[in-house]
């Protein structure tokens, strides 16, 4: 959450800087704000609530110049999104300005002893905070702007990614972090901050991924140099970024999440590359751990959010092909539950961004207590992908629509793999089984290609149901977590109140709402659980219900009682969470564009959930 930029010694920061901000709006938007050092020596800190273009309009009038400087998109946590709350802070004297991303659990405590030091805040947030504390520690013990940054980092308790500069000190800017991703980019002439890579990429592919408790320094004539918050020197290690502008932008697409679900033939087809062979499944994470999932004993999936969903639906894969008893956690549940865990115990982490707070958390917990650890993410080199025995990543490309869609069916094709390829292993799947399923993995990019031909109709029958003011999604079996999905979608993106519920819990208890105003989405492939959905089906039908059903190419029964039905190919049932998806996410998209829903930006919500 947030986006951090940072920017020493390229002749035009300002333009860097607000062109970086727009790459990371993604992660957080709700206010932003620049902090600038002109060649007079003077430090400028321009701050706005609402999106980056707001900010860019009320820069337009002043002195952007400077060849330093830091920025930031917030995400609020403590206090609200206005102008005074905005980053970048100020230490009480005005010499020192900080962005930070993350949360300082013991900002409260801080605040009243520095208050009681003299230090009066204008803002109500943790940030300002750390900022003042770092010049009350400068200038009572009169250390380094390095030192006090040291000193204030080992007092706070939280997460943070912070960069800092000091009016004071024109060749130098500082970077740390603790839980929340920081990438330094290093270019010719000038060296480069962000929260991710995505406002590097067009000045240098040599990155550095700071670690936790590291704090960089970083010069305009010296080398980086990396310190640990004990002040132990630490390694720089210069790495090649694989990414390119064109996978930032919005390729002629009105929105990053249309251009995102039109994407998934392309990035499932890189999902799967490699990992089928001759009809088998062959992944690294697990050709290299034979024993460890030859003798597993449980699965512990922990995820959040849409990967929580693709966890659910790894669950009926593990059961059903590697015949291993699974659980699915939420990772902010699972981190605070005292849990259970054993030796023989694999916990599998998924997340898009590879540094969900949460998930993190919960992984190191299930770490500590002797199981191993096994990471399903996107981003290559992010903090999950680091902190785990193994892992598969799902290779989908930067995913910048805050409502995931590549990245939920990249997490389900490689749930599948991993389950087949455990199930290879373990000989609970036929070798015909694994051909079979195998074969539909490496055919499901033109399967999303042609199920991606919705697309117009589903516009069609948005226009329908952009007034609805509640949904109802159900499905069964593999499908009960897609309908939990498709539900999310819409509220992400459209603000429609919908519950995704397993079909024949309806009866249960959600049957009391269905009334003409009600519309049912039923997720209804052909499967071994078709004839329950269709009496689920008609029980809404009977009680007055409309219904929107997703089905199987060529089911004429569904198409005689649903208001609408959406053809989807015919997949393996363990598969076919991938493509019925498609019209869920298509669906979501085209009510939230005709309710006039900002999309890409929805509100409340941001990327990467790097707090708690
Ligand atoms: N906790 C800080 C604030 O509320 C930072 C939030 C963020 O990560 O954007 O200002």
């Amino acid at each position: 959450m947030c986006g951090i930029v940072g920017c020493i010694g390229a002749e035009n920061a300002y333009s860097i800087l607000i062109k970086g901000l727009h790459r990371l709006e993604y992660r957080g938007y709700d206010s932003a704000g620049v902090a600038l050092l002109n060649d007079n020596g003077e430090l400028n800190v321009y701050k706005s609530r609402g999106k980056v273009n707001d900010l860019e309009r009320f820069c337009e009038s002043k002195d952007c110049s400077g060849s330093l400087g830091i920025a930031h998109t917030r995400w609020a946590t403590h206090g609200e999104p206005n102008d005074v709350n905005a980053h970048p802070h100020c230490c009480q004297n005005g010499t020192l300005a900080l962005v930070h991303n993350g949360t300082i659990e013991n900002y409260a405590v801080l605040r009243e002893a520095l208050e009681q030091h003299g230090c009066s805040f204008r803002s109500e947030t943790d940030t300002e905070v750390l900022v003042q504390l770092i010049g009350y520690i400068k200038q009572s013990s009169g250390c380094s702007t390095l030192e006090a940054l040291r000193e204030a980092l080992q007092q706070v308790v939280g997460a943070y990614a912070v960069a800092l500069v000091d009016r004071e000190q024109p060749d130098c800017l500082y970077a740390a972090r603790k839980s929340s991703p920081l990438v330094i980019g290093i270019g010719d002439g000038a060296t480069f901050l962000g929260s991710d890579a995505s406002p590097l990429v067009e000045f240098t592919d040599k990155v550095v991924y700071l670690k936790d408790n590291e704090i960089a320094i970083i010069s305009r004539s010296e080398p980086l140099k990396v310190i640990t918050n004990d002040n132990t020197p630490g390694k720089v290690d210069i790495k090649t970024l694989k990414m390119s502008v064109s996978q930032l932008e919005k390729g002629g697409y009105p929105h990053f999440m249309l251009k995102e679900i039109f994407e998934q033939p392309d990035t499932l087809h890189d999902c799967i590359r490699g990992r089928i062979v001759d009809g088998k499944v062959l992944l690294s994470g697990v050709r290299d751990n034979e024993e460890v999932f030859r003798s597993a004993r449980r699965i512990i999936i922990v995820a959040c959010g849409t990967s929580w969903h693709a966890g659910l639906i790894g669950k009926r894969l593990f059961l059903d092909l590697a015949r291993i008893p699974v659980e699915v956690e939420y990772a902010s549940e699972f981190r605070y539950s005292n849990p259970v865990v054993n030796r023989g115990d694999i916990v599998v982490a998924i997340s898009q961004s590879g540094e969900t707070a949460d998930t993190l958390a919960a992984l190191q917990i299930a770490r500590e207590r002797g199981a191993f650890a096994y990471g399903v993410c996107n981003v290559v080199g992010s903090s999950i992908a680091r902190e785990t025995d193994s892992g598969t990543y799902i290779h989908v490309g930067p995913e910048i629509g805050v409502a995931s869609t590549k990245a939920f069916t990249g997490q389900v094709t490689v749930l599948a793999m991993l389950a087949l390829a455990v199930g290879q292993l373990r000989g609970t799947v036929s070798a015909e089984q694994v051909k079979e399923i195998a074969a539909s993995i490496k055919a499901l990019p033109g399967i999303i290609r042609t199920t991606l031909k919705l697309n117009d109709s589903i516009r069609h029958l948005s226009g329908i149901y952009t007034y609805v003011h509640n949904f109802l999604y159900l499905g069964r079996g593999v499908n009960f977590p897609t309908a939990l999905e498709g539900a999310l979608k819409l509220k992400e993106i459209s603000y429609i109140h919908a519950e995704g519920y397993p079909a024949a819990e309806m009866k249960h208890g959600p049957i009391a709402l269905i009334d003409n105003e009600l519309p049912t989405v039923f997720i209804a492939p052909m499967d071994d659980l078709h004839e329950k959905v269709i009496s689920n089906i008609q029980q809404v039908k009977a009680r007055g219900g409309s219904v929107i059903a997703i089905v199987t190419e060529g089911d004429e029964t569904i198409a005689t009682m649903a208001d609408h039905t959406l053809e989807i190919p015919r997949v393996p049932e363990c598969l076919s969470p991938v493509v019925s998806a498609i019209p869920l996410q298509l669906l979501a998209y085209h009510i939230a564009v005709m309710k006039g829903r900002d999309v890409d930006m929805p509100r409340n919500l941001a990327k990467s959930v790097t707090v708690e």
